[in-house]
């Protein structure tokens, strides 16, 4: 995959792109991370890419031309990427606290791409046009709103890059991460067994495989019915689930 994020302040990406799970992913070669300083693509001598917004009022708004222009050259024809394979358009993936809230499902759907491009905004937002005319889609990553479009972005670069094959190494695991199975994820627990007055659930070390996996469906219910009930509404649920949720519901009346 790879994945382009334009941006008025590249180096906010230098560690995140360069450490841990993505680093090692870049190394391996399974995505390519690329920060790219849209004020490079400023069609005026001062570079400058905001301007204050017809109508008056504060703050200043993104132009529309060096984020169009950026776009456009990243989208050249690149013929070792068409020798690779894809012709498909990139998705184009505006960061914005008025769009479609961020979920595991998106992440799910964007990982089956092999391109994406980011635009990071700041100051008081776009210029409409941006919105109209170049984008595919819209993200926010929650109902509030932050300086800038670059943690947005680096939120669902990282939650979509650990989802491509290869990248989670064995120590961990994205198949019963929380949301992937419709539900919250059943408690962990590491040695010692006892620590302090505190101890590991004793089916925990019985060695027995199909009570611990019965166990840890069961706390996944547990804990998604205390915290997201609402997640409950939309998950896959079996009879035997619908038993042990109605048990967990009356151990908390
Ligand atoms: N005036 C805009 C509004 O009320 O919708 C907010 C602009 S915000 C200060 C500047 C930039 O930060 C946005 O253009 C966007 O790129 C980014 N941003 C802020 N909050 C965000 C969120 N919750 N999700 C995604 N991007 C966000």
């Amino acid at each position: 995959m790879r994945v382009d994020v334009l941006t008025l302040f590249p180096e906010m990406f230098e560690g995140v792109f360069g450490s841990s799970i993505l680093g090692k992913a870049q190394n391996k070669g399974i995505i390519s991370l690329n920060a790219v300083n849209f004020r490079e693509y400023s069609e005026n001598k001062h570079q400058t890419v905001d301007d204050t917004p017809y109508g008056g009022g504060g703050g200043m708004v993104l132009k529309p031309e060096p984020i169009f222009n950026a776009v456009e050259s990243l989208l050249l024809p690149d013929p070792a990427a068409e020798q690779a394979k894809s012709l498909r358009p990139p998705r184009i993936i505006l960061m914005c606290p008025q769009g479609e809230s961020f979920t595991q499902k998106k992440a799910e759907e964007l990982v089956g791409e092999d391109r994406l491009i980011f635009i990071c905004g700041h100051y008081e937002g776009y210029d409409e046009r941006i919105r109209e005319h170049l984008v595919t889609d819209e993200l926010s990553i929650g109902d509030y709103v932050l300086t800038g479009g670059e943690l947005p972005a680096m939120v669902v670069i990282d939650s979509v890059a650990r989802l491509l094959p290869g990248v989670l190494g064995n120590e961990t695991s994205a198949v019963t991460d929380s949301f992937s199975t419709g539900l919250l994820e059943y408690p962990h627990y590491t040695r010692p067994a006892q620590f302090r007055d505190y101890k590991v659930p004793d089916i925990l070390l019985s060695g027995h495989h199909a009570n611990v996996a019965d166990w840890r469906r069961r706390e996944a219910l547990r804990r998604t019915w205390q915290r997201r009930p609402d997640l409950l509404d939309h998950a896959e649920l079996s009879a035997k689930d619908l038993k042990w949720l109605a048990e967990i519901k009356l151990e908390n009346l």
